[in-house]
C-alpha cells in the first residue's frame, strides 16, 4: 500500500489549507459534477437492527403454519433462502398484522411501499426484481468499461501464444471465459474435431481455441524467451555477490540483448490531449468532415463516468440491497463450510492422488509488492555492508554542493560497517506505525537517514541506480533459484518531469533487468498537493501528460523511444498509490477539468481513477490496432478511506490491491464476488498499518468466493525470511487454518490475476485454464481439486442466474438446488452446463 520511497517528498504530505477555496465563481469554466460519497457501510447498527427483525419474524411465524396467501413484502430482501417462490400454491404463511408491525420497524426500506393485502406476491416480486435489476445494471456498466479499455481476455496481443484463438465479446471476461458463457457451441464442435475429455468432473471440456475466427495477432514472442517446461536453475552468473556487479559474460542463451529487439517503425495516426484531460487518438488517413476531427476510439467521458458512479454508489447505499447483498454473502460463506465439511476428504484422496505436485511446487505470483522493498532487511543489510566494504570510494551522491564517497556518507552519519545492524537499519514497521501511514513511509529511510535511501533505494541517483540494480539482480537470483515463486514488482513513474519513462526503461535496459520470474506494473503516487507546493507542476494536466504523453509517443513510433518500446513489452499494468486514509476534502462543489485544476488540494481518489482509466483505455486501444501488448488498471483501493474508492474501481479496474474495506460494504462485495474482480491482499501488511491480523476479512472473502490471492506488499518492512511470499502463506495458513486445498487455490488466483502471458499461464495452470471451473483446471499442475472448482463454479453461476433472472431464488436445500438446475437444464443450452456442474457435484457429495 506504500507510496514508493523514491520520492522524498512523500515523507511529508501535510494538509494544506486551501486559501481559495471554490473555483466556480469563475465564469465559463467548464465544470464537472462530482457525486457525493454515500455511504454504503453495513455497520454493527444495521446488523443490529437486521437481527431484531429477523427474530421478530421468526416469533410471529410460530403460531401459524397454516398456508396462507398473505405474504411479508418489506422482507423479501432479509429472508431469501427461505421464501418460496411466487407461486398460488406455496406462499410463506404469515398474517397481514405481521407484515405491518415489520414494516414499521424496517428502517432499511423508508421508501418502500405498504403491500396490497390482496395482491402481495406481485408486489413483492416487483420489488425484488427491481432490487436485481439494479445489481444487474451495475454489472453491466463494468462490462462497458472493461470492453471500452480492453482488459479483458483476448484483448490483450500477449494472450495469442499461437493455441488461443479470438474470442467474441459475450464470453469475454476479464479473468478468462465467463462464467455464464454458452459453451454448447464449442462443446459440439469440439466433439467434431477430438474425442472430448471423460473425466466427471470436466463436463464443459470446451475447446474454445477451436472456435471463432483466426487469431487477430500472430503468437505473442516472449523475449528473453521463458525457460523450458523442465528446467532446473545453474549458476550462469557464476558466484552471484555484490562484488560482482555485472554478470560474467558467459552469455545465457536466455539473456536479454538489447541489439536483437525488434523496433517497430511509426503509424500514420495522431494523438492529441484534448479539453478534458483525456489524450484522443485521430485515424489521419479518413479526416472527417469539416473542423471536427472525431476521435478513434470510443472511450467514456468524465460525465458518463460519474453519472454511472453515481448510479452504483447510489445502488449499494440503498437499504434492502445492502440487506440482501450481506444476506447472500452470508448463504455464500455458509454454503462453503457445508461444502468442506461434505467434501474435505474426497479433497485430500484428490490431491493425494497426485504425482510430485505439493504446495511448495505449485506456481505463486507474489501479485503486489514494491520493487523498491522488495528484499528483506537483512538482504539490504547485507548489500550495504559489503559495498562500505569493498567500495568505499564510489563516488555516491552529490549534496551540498560536494561529491561525497560511500565512505565520506558513513563518516558523517558517524557509522562504521561493524556497527550497522538490523536495529539500526530501523525499517521494520511495528506498533508505531498503526494507523500512521505517515510514520510508515518513513520507514523507508535506512537509519532513518534520507541519503541512504537515495544512494541505495533510487533508480535516479547520482550513480545512475547501479546499487539498486545490483540488488535487484540479486533479489531476481533468489526468485529463480526458487523456481515456483514469481513477483510483480511495481516502479514509480511520479508525472513531475516528461523525461521519467526514458529514464526508467534505459535503467532495465542498461542493468538488463529480466528474469522470467518477475513483470512489472507502473505505480502514479497521487502526489500532486506535493508537486504543486515545490513548483514542479501548474495543474493536475500536467500530471496527466508527463505520465502520459511519452506512452502515445512511443506507440505512435517507438523508435522515438526504443527502450521504452522494449521495456514496455514487460510492463502488465499501472497501479495507484497512496495514503487513502487521507480526508479527501470537498473544495468543490463541481470539479473542474485538469487544465483547470490549479489549486493545492490533490484531486480526489475517484476523479485521479478516471485520467488513469480513460487514458490507458485509449492507448490500449491504439497499441492493440498496432499489435502492440495492452496494459491493465490494478489500482490500490479499499485499504481505508470511501466507499467511492471501491466502486471507482469496480467501473474502471482489472482488479484491485488489498480491498479490506469491502467486508464492512455488502452490497459492493457483492458486485465484486459476481465480477470475481481479483483482490491481492495482504494481512502482515494490513496488521501493520490498518486491521490487525485476526480481524482480517480474507478468510471470510475466501469462504464466500470471492477471487483473492495473497501478496506481501512491503517485505522490507513486514517479512522476516527470504522468501516473503511463502512466509505470508505460512502465516494465513496457521491463523486462519487453511488447509492444502485452499492454498493451492490461492496460489491458482495469484496466477490468474497476474498478468504472466498467455503460453506461460498455460504452462503452470493447465492448457485451458482460462474456461470457468473444473473445465479449466488441471489438478496435475494446480494441485486444486476438481470438486472444489466445479462446486465455485456452480455456486457462481445460481448467482448470476438469480440476478440475471430477476426473480426470487427458491433454494432450500443442496438437493433442491441440484434438482433444479438439471430440470432448469433441460430448456436452456446454457443450463446443460449448469446441469453437468450440478451433477459433479452431486456426485461427489453423495455417492460416498
Ligand atoms: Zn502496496
Amino acid at each position: 500500500m506504500s507510496i514508493d520511497p523514491t520520492s522524498p517528498e512523500a515523507n511529508s504530505t501535510p494538509e494544506q489549507i486551501p486559501d481559495v477555496i471554490v473555483n466556480n465563481d469563475r465564469p465559463h469554466i467548464p465544470e464537472l459534477r462530482i457525486p457525493e460519497a454515500r455511504d454504503g457501510f453495513f455497520g454493527y447498527t444495521e446488523e443490529k437492527s437486521l437481527q431484531q427483525l429477523e427474530e421478530r419474524y421468526l416469533l410471529h411465524r410460530r403460531g401459524s403454519d397454516a398456508p396462507s396467501d398473505k405474504t411479508a413484502g418489506l422482507l423479501s430482501g432479509l429472508k431469501l433462502t427461505t421464501i418460496p417462490p411466487p407461486g398460488p400454491s406455496t406462499v410463506t404463511p404469515r398474517s397481514p398484522t405481521d407484515a405491518h408491525s415489520d414494516t414499521d420497524d424496517d428502517e432499511n426500506s423508508p421508501n418502500r411501499t405498504h403491500p396490497e393485502p390482496h395482491k402481495p406476491e406481485s408486489i413483492l416480486s416487483s420489488e425484488f426484481s427491481t432490487l436485481l435489476q439494479s445489481f444487474q445494471r451495475c454489472l453491466d456498466l463494468r462490462d462497458k468499461y472493461m470492453l471500452k479499455s480492453r482488459q479483458r481476455l483476448g484483448d490483450d496481443p500477449r494472450h495469442y501464444d499461437g493455441h488461443f484463438h479470438q474470442i467474441n465479446d459475450e464470453h469475454a471476461g476479464v479473468a478468462g471465459i465467463r462464467p455464464d458463457s454458452d459453451l454448447s457451441g464449442f462443446l459440439k464442435k469440439n466433439q467434431d474435431d477430438q474425442v472430448p475429455n471423460n473425466t466427471t468432473e470436466n463436463q464443459e471440456n470446451g475447446g474454445v481455441q477451436d472456435e471463432g475466427p483466426s487469431p487477430p495477432f500472430n503468437p505473442w514472442k516472449i523475449y528473453p524467451e521463458p525457460p523450458p517446461p523442465h528446467w532446473h536453475w545453474t549458476d550462469k552468473e557464476k558466484v552471484v555477490s555484490s562484488s560482482n556487479r555485472h554478470p560474467s559474460p558467459g552469455q545465457a542463451a536466455d539473456e536479454f540483448n538489447f541489439e536483437e529487439c525488434e523496433i517497430p517503425g511509426g503509424h500514420e495516426w495522431s494523438f492529441k490531449i484534448d479539453d478534458t484531460g483525456v489524450y484522443q487518438v485521430y485515424d489521419d488517413t479518413h479526416p472527417g468532415e469539416g473542423e471536427t476531427k472525431k476521435p478513434a476510439f470510443d472511450i467514456p467521458g468524465i460525465r458518463e463516468y460519474f453519472v454511472d458512479l453515481d448510479y452504483v454508489l447510489a445502488v449499494i447505499a440503498d437499504g434492502p440491497t445492502k440487506s440482501f447483498a450481506f444476506r447472500r454473502l452470508k448463504y455464500l460463506a455458509s454454503k462453503f463450510t457445508m461444502y468442506s465439511l461434505l467434501n474435505e476428504f474426497q479433497e485430500l484422496t484428490d490431491m493425494k492422488s497426485v504425482p510430485h505436485r505439493d504446495f511448495y511446487n505449485v506456481r505463486k505470483v507474489d501479485t503486489h509488492v514494491h520493487h523498491s522493498s522488495s528484499m528483506n532487511q537483512k538482504h539490504l543489510l547485507r548489500f550495504i555492508k559489503s559495498k562500505m566494504k569493498r567500495s568505499p570510494n564510489d563516488v555516491v551522491i552529490f549534496r551540498d554542493g560536494a561529491y561525497l564517497t560511500l565512505e565520506q556518507v558513513f563518516q558523517s552519519l558517524k557509522l562504521t560497517a561493524y556497527e550497522l545492524s538490523i536495529d539500526t537499519l530501523d525499517m521494520h514497521a511495528h506498533s508505531d506505525s498503526f494507523h500512521r501511514f505517515d510514520k510508515f513511509n518513513l520507514k523507508y529511510n535506512p537509519i532513518g537517514e534520507s541519503r541512504l535511501r537515495e544512494i541505495f533505494l533510487k533508480t535516479d541517483n547520482y550513480i545512475r541506480g547501479r546499487y539498486l540494480a545490483e540488488l535487484t539482480r540479486e533479489v531476481m537470483i533468489d526468485l529463480e533459484q526458487s523456481k515456483y515463486q514469481n513477483c510483480e514488482w511495481r516502479l514509480s513513474i511520479y508525472g513531475r518531469s516528461i523525461d521519467e519513462w526514458d529514464k526508467l526503461a534505459k535503467w532495465i535496459v542498461r542493468n538488463k533487468l529480466y528474469s522470467h520470474n518477475v513483470r512489472w506494473l507502473i505505480q502514479i503516487p497521487r502526489l500532486y498537493e506535493v508537486y504543486k507546493a515545490n513548483g514542479s507542476v501548474k495543474t493536475f494536466e500536467d500530471i496527466v501528460i508527463n505520465v502520459f504523453q511519452p506512452l502515445f509517443e512511443v506507440t505512435k513510433d517507438p523508435r522515438s523511444h526504443p527502450e521504452l518500446h522494449v521495456f514496455l513489452q514487460r510492463v502488465v499494468g499501472f497501479d495507484t498509490v497512496d495514503d487513502e486514509s487521507k480526508v479527501e476534502r470537498r473544495i468543490h462543489k463541481k470539479f473542474p477539468y485538469p487544465r483547470l485544476w490549479d489549486t493545492n488540494l490533490s484531486p480526489p481518489y475517484s476523479y485521479w481513477v478516471y485520467y488513469m482509466f480513460a487514458n490507458i483505455a485509449s492507448l490500449n486501444n491504439w497499441r492493440r490496432l498496432r499489435g502492440f501488448n495492452t496494459f491493465v488498471f490494478r489500482p490500490h483501493c479499499g485499504e481505508a478511506g470511501d466507499t467511492d474508492h471501491l466502486t471507482s474501481a469496480f467501473l474502471t479496474s482489472h482488479s484491485i490491491s488489498h480491498g479490506i474495506l469491502l467486508r464492512k460494504v455488502p452490497a459492493l462485495q457483492y458486485l465484486f464476488y459476481l465480477k470475481q474482480i481479483g483482490i491481492a491482499m495482504s494481512p502482515l501488511s494490513n496488521n501493520a498499518l490498518f486491521l490487525t491480523y485476526e480481524r482480517n476479512p480474507l478468510p471470510d472473502f475466501f469462504k464466500t468466493g470471492l477471487n483473492v490471492s495473497l501478496s506481501t506488499d512491503d517485505p522490507l518492512q513486514f517479512h522476516f525470511t527470504k522468501e516473503p511470499l511463502l512466509e505470508e502463506y505460512s502465516v494465513a495458513a496457521h491463523i486462519y487454518k487453511l488447509p492444502q486445498s485452499s492454498l493451492a487455490e490461492l496460489a491458482r488466483n495469484s496466477v490468474i490475476q497476474s498478468g504472466f502471458e498467455m503460453e506461460v499461464k498455460r504452462h503452470w495452470l493447465g492448457h485451458e485454464w482460462y474456461l470457468p471451473g473444473a473445465a479449466g483446471n488441471d489438478i496435475n499442475k494446480t494441485n486444486v481439486p476438481d470438486i472444489r472448482l466445479a462446486f465455485r463454479h456452480q455456486t457462481l453461476l445460481e448467482e448470476l442466474n438469480l440476478v440475471r433472472s430477476g426473480e426470487m431464488p427458491q433454494i432450500n436445500s443442496v438437493s433442491a438446488e441440484v434438482t433444479s438446475e438439471q430440470q432448469r437444464a433441460g430448456k436452456s443450452p446454457r443450463n446443460s452446463l449448469d446441469a453437468g456442474a450440478a451433477r459433479a457435484m452431486a456426485q461427489a457429495q453423495y455417492s460416498r
